[in-house]
């Protein structure tokens, strides 16, 4: 038997897809968007911007675990990290 707890739309909800993408020469390595993101999607790079800094990347094996929060764009103190959601339709193509 279902639980009380359950939403009624819980069969209709679906969780977003999203595209992460990075303004490296923005990156200040503040790590917040690597703490933030609930469904550990980004790792810092290896190589450096032009100041020094490492900046965020899609995690090995994370290419498709992004659910378009946009946390990291909340925290980002220098503008440089955004998602965009991903339409439905190419989701489940
Ligand atoms: S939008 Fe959310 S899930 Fe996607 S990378 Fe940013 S914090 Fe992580
Ligand atoms: S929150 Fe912004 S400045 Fe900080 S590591 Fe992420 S992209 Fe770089």
């Amino acid at each position: 038997m279902r639980s009380a707890r359950v939403p009624l739309d819980w069969d209709r909800v679906t969780v977003p897809r999203g595209s992460v993408h990075v303004i490296p020469h923005r990156c200040k390595e503040c790590h917040f968007c690597v703490d933030f993101c609930p469904k550990d999607v980004l790792a810092l790079s290896t190589e450096t911007n032009a100041k020094g800094y490492r900046y965020p990347v899609v995690a090995p094996g994370k290419d498709e675990a992004c659910v378009h929060c946009e946390f990291c764009t909340l925290v980002c103190p220098e503008y440089a990290i955004f998602s965009v959601e991903i339409p439905r339709a190419e989701v489940m193509a």
